[in-house]
């Protein structure tokens, strides 16, 4: 359930963020003249970029027409350009902090400050501990189902839903990773890769909480309601990356997936005898809380600590609680099939 909250937060979020690439800040005239100067001259201001060296900005073609550009240089000339944004960026930001003007958004993004080359260090490092703490939660989840509880005759785990649970683990640390590498470099292939992740994550968490809550065990069954499913997010993820990155399709996609798994969660938490709903249920209001970071969306604070990163903060107890939700879930239904057996 919480994974469902904070999947379908994340993917919302991102969505929602995401939507938005024109931003107030590259339509200010000083940032863009300041962008176009930079590509021609490879400088701003006192700075000189090594991305936008003589080889970069002379015409590829010249003299050789029906040669293709090598992609090394359509490369540096992509390369000059994000450095060009990038420097201009802080300096109109340093000049609007002069005047007390508040940060905008430039290209859909914050401006926010680089580390070693890395975009959003704050939402990298809280993306790595999400990912570590999946990880955590994944491993004790094994070493629970394979060495603590009973095992079946042939040594596999009485709990009905492991293998999806082993799935869901993958899925998550897969979409944790590709969000850190995101956070690091904003390009179109890694935020393909993000979304792509996301939404994937989100897909099969919602199959998850209608196989979970509804306590469908019959293979049979569980394939009917899991096919239609994967097959409508693989052609959504297909759609997305061959066909148009459509934001507001995407988004309406992400917020029905979202929202069918949160109310699918919320129900079961407060008709279920499990012992350990309130888990469920702080996850849910956690998720629900956390969310407010992302719609309430401010600024980086000195450059760093953003909305977003926040959020991705907020999700990592959260992830915590709701590992623990899974593994008291192994253990009720394993002492469950075991008195039934006896
Ligand atoms: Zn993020």
């Amino acid at each position: 359930m919480v994974d469902r909250y904070y999947v379908t937060f994340f993917v919302v979020l991102t969505c929602i963020l995401r939507a938005f690439d024109a931003s107030p800040g590259d339509a200010d005239p000083v940032y863009a003249s300041c962008v176009k100067q930079c590509k021609q001259t490879g400088c701003v201001k006192k700075v000189c970029l090594p991305q936008c060296n003589s080889s970069a900005n002379s015409n590829p073609l010249d003299g050789q027409l029906y040669k293709p550009e090598p992609v090394y240089l359509r490369w540096k000339q992509w390369d000059c350009q994000s450095e060009c944004r990038y420097h201009c960026m802080l300096n109109r930001e340093k000049l609007r902090a002069e005047y007390e003007l508040p940060p905008v958004k430039y290209h859909g993004k914050w401006p926010f400050t680089r580390v070693y080359g890395i975009q959003e260090p704050a939402s990298v490092v809280l993306s790595v501990l999400n990912l570590a703490m999946h990880f955590q939660g994944w491993l004790s989840f094994v070493i629970l189902l394979y060495y603590k509880l009973p095992l079946r005759p042939l040594k596999s785990p009485y709990y009905d839903y492991a293998a999806l649970w082993h799935i869901y683990g993958l899925f998550a640390l897969n979409s944790w990773f590709w969000s850190a590498i995101f956070h690091s470099r904003d390009m179109d292939l890694t935020e393909r890769l993000d979304y792509s992740s996301a939404i994937a994550l989100l897909g099969y968490s919602l199959i998850l909480a209608i196989l979970r809550s509804f306590n469908v065990r019959v293979e049979a069954a569980r394939v009917m309601v899991a096919a239609p499913l994967l097959a409508f997010v693989t052609t959504h993820i297909l759609y997305l990356n061959n066909y148009e990155m459509n934001y507001g399709w995407n988004m309406k996609v992400c917020v029905f997936m979202g929202v069918a798994q949160l109310l699918i969660w919320s129900v079961w938490a407060g008709i279920t005898h499990h012992p350990s709903r309130w888990k469920l249920w702080f996850v849910v209001v956690g998720g629900g809380l956390a969310m407010l970071l992302e719609i309430y969306d401010f600024p980086p604070y000195k450059g760093f600590l953003d909305a977003h990163a926040l959020w991705h903060a907020t999700t990592i107890p959260l992830t915590y609680i709701w590992w623990s939700f899974i593994k008291d879930d192994a253990e009720f239904r394993t002492s469950k099939l075991l008195d039934k057996v006896k």
